[in-house]
C-alpha cells in the first residue's frame, strides 16, 4: 500500500486541447478520494495519467516516495477498473481472474491461492467455472474488481465502474465496494459524475472545473463530505 501524490499535473493533447492544469493533491494510504466534476473537465485524462495510459505534460506522480512519472502501466502497481467491466467473454470467471497473474508468470498453485482467496471475498466462489455472459450485471462487476483485486495492487484507479447498472443495484454495490475498500485498505481513487455516489462514497471529494486557461489548476477543491 502507498499513498499516491500528484505535483503539479498537466495534460494537452497533441490538437492543443489542455485537458488538466496544473493538478496537486494527494491520497493517503489507504483512502478512498471520488473524483467528480461536469463531463470534459479531465476526469478520464487525469485517471489515465494515473494509469500510465497516458504521458503528462508537466509535473510528476508519485506512488509513496517513488516518482512513477515514466513507469509503464504494467511498473506501477495499480489497478484499473472500467465502467464496462472489460472481462472476455470467452475465459471462465477463474480464467478471468487468473489471467494477469498468469501474464506474471506466477505459479500455477499461488494463482490458485489468490484466485479463490479473493473469490471467497466477492462471493464468487460458486461461479468460478462460469462465463461472464451466464452472470448478472451484479456478478460481472464483482468479477471486474476481482480481477483488480486478486493481486494485491497498491492502488485502485475506477472509472464509473456502476454507471452501467440499474439504480436498485448500483446502491447496493456502493456500500459493497465501500466495505470491499475498508476490508483491503487500497488507496483508491474513484471517479464519478454521480453526486451522490461521491458524497456517500468518498473519504474526500476532488472537485475538477473545465480548464479555462494553461496556468490556473482546474482542481477547484478537495474537501471531507458533510
Ligand atoms: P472527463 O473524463 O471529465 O469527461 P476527459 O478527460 O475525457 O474529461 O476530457 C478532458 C478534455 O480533453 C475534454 O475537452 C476532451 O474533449 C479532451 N480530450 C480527451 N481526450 C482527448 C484526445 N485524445 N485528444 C484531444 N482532446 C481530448
Ligand atoms: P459453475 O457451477 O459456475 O458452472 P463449475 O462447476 O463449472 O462452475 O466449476 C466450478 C469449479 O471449477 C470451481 O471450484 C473453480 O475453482 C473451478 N474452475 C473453473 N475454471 C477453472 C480453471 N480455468 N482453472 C482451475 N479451476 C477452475
Amino acid at each position: 500500500m502507498a499513498s499516491m501524490t500528484f505535483d503539479g499535473v498537466g495534460k494537452t493533447y497533441p490538437d492543443g486541447t489542455v485537458a488538466v492544469a496544473n493538478v496537486s493533491f494527494a491520497i493517503a494510504d489507504g483512502e478512498f478520494v471520488v473524483l467528480v466534476g461536469p463531463s470534459g473537465c479531465g476526469k478520464s485524462t487525469l485517471l489515465r495519467m494515473a494509469a500510465g495510459l497516458e504521458t503528462l505534460n508537466s509535473g510528476r506522480l508519485l506512488m509513496g516516495d517513488n516518482d512513477v512519472t515514466e513507469n509503464d502501466p504494467q511498473d506501477r502497481d495499480i489497478a484499473m477498473v472500467f465502467q464496462n467491466y472489460a472481462l472476455y467473454p470467452h475465459m471462465t470467471v477463474y480464467e478471468n481472474m487468473a489471467f494477469g497473474l498468469q501474464q506474471r508468470k506466477m505459479p500455477k498453485q499461488e494463482i490458485d491461492k489468490l484466485v479463490r482467496v479473493a473469490a471467497e471475498m466477492l462471493d464468487l466462489t460458486r461461479h468460478l467455472g462460469r462465463k461472464p455472459g451466464a452472470l448478472s450485471g451484479g456478478q460481472r462487476q464483482r468479477v471486474a474488481m476481482g480481477r483488480a483485486i486478486v493481486r494485491h495492487p497498491m492502488a485502485f484507479l475506477m472509472d464509473e465502474p456502476l454507471s452501467n447498472l440499474d439504480a436498485k443495484l448500483r446502491v447496493q454495490m456502493r456500500g459493497e465496494l465501500k466495505l470491499l475498500n475498508q476490508r483491503l485498505g487500497v488507496t483508491t481513487l474513484y471517479v464519478t459524475h454521480d453526486q451522490v455516489e461521491a458524497m456517500t462514497m468518498g473519504d474526500r471529494v476532488a472537485v475538477l472545473k473545465p480548464v479555462r486557461n494553461g496556468l490556473e489548476s482546474n482542481l477547484q477543491q478537495l474537501d471531507t463530505p458533510q
